[in-house]
């Protein structure tokens, strides 16, 4: 009975620091097809953070492994770098991007088997009219067909709501 009691406090203490562990990485497992979207408008500045499954995006979750692999991940790297087509803040707004960071998780040395991999893109906007921004249309599923759903958060000065966009819609409401 006191060995089983220690080996159950010992997996406990075992599961606790794994989560722990996640905590600190801020990434928890993420569901394929879905990618998550943070909104932040304050004052003139716009901020979209997203986090996309990797396996959406380059299409598996490990390093990559050969030439074909690591072009399929540069391939899906630049293309959330470049966002213009398919990251449209409302055109009246004349939000102009004034930065851009793309950061992989689990595709180089941080990456633990049988863990996910994900990449994640942080968007700054500058917003000439910003009581124009109503809305951003987020077309991901033109440059990864694997997106099927957007669970977006947006925090406004007054306070967030949370969008689920499924296939099919693409805008994300800033108004309330
Ligand atoms: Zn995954």
């Amino acid at each position: 009975m006191r060995n089983s009691i220690a080996a159950f406090l010992l997996v406990a203490s075992i599961a606790a620091a794994s989560v722990r562990a996640q905590d600190v990485r801020q990434l928890g497992p993420h569901v394929h097809g879905q990618t998550r979207v943070q909104v932040v408008v304050d004052g003139d500045t716009l901020d979209v953070s997203l986090v996309i499954p990797g396996a959406d995006a380059v299409g598996f979750e490990h390093p990559p492994a050969g030439p074909v692999e690591a072009a399929a991940y540069k391939n899906a790297v630049a293309k959330l770098r470049v966002s213009r087509r398919w990251l449209q803040p409302s055109a009246a707004a004349a939000c102009v991007p004034v930065s851009v960071e793309v950061s992989p998780h689990g595709y180089g040395q941080d990456a633990v088997v049988g863990m996910h991999a994900e990449l994640e893109a942080i968007y700054r906007f500058r917003c000439s009219h910003v009581s124009a921004l109503d809305a951003i249309d987020v077309r991901l599923v033109d440059v990864f067909p694997a997106t099927h759903t957007i669970v977006a958060d947006v925090l406004l000065h007054d306070g967030a709501l949370r969008q689920e966009l499924d296939p099919g819609m693409v805008r994300i409401d800033l108004k309330p």
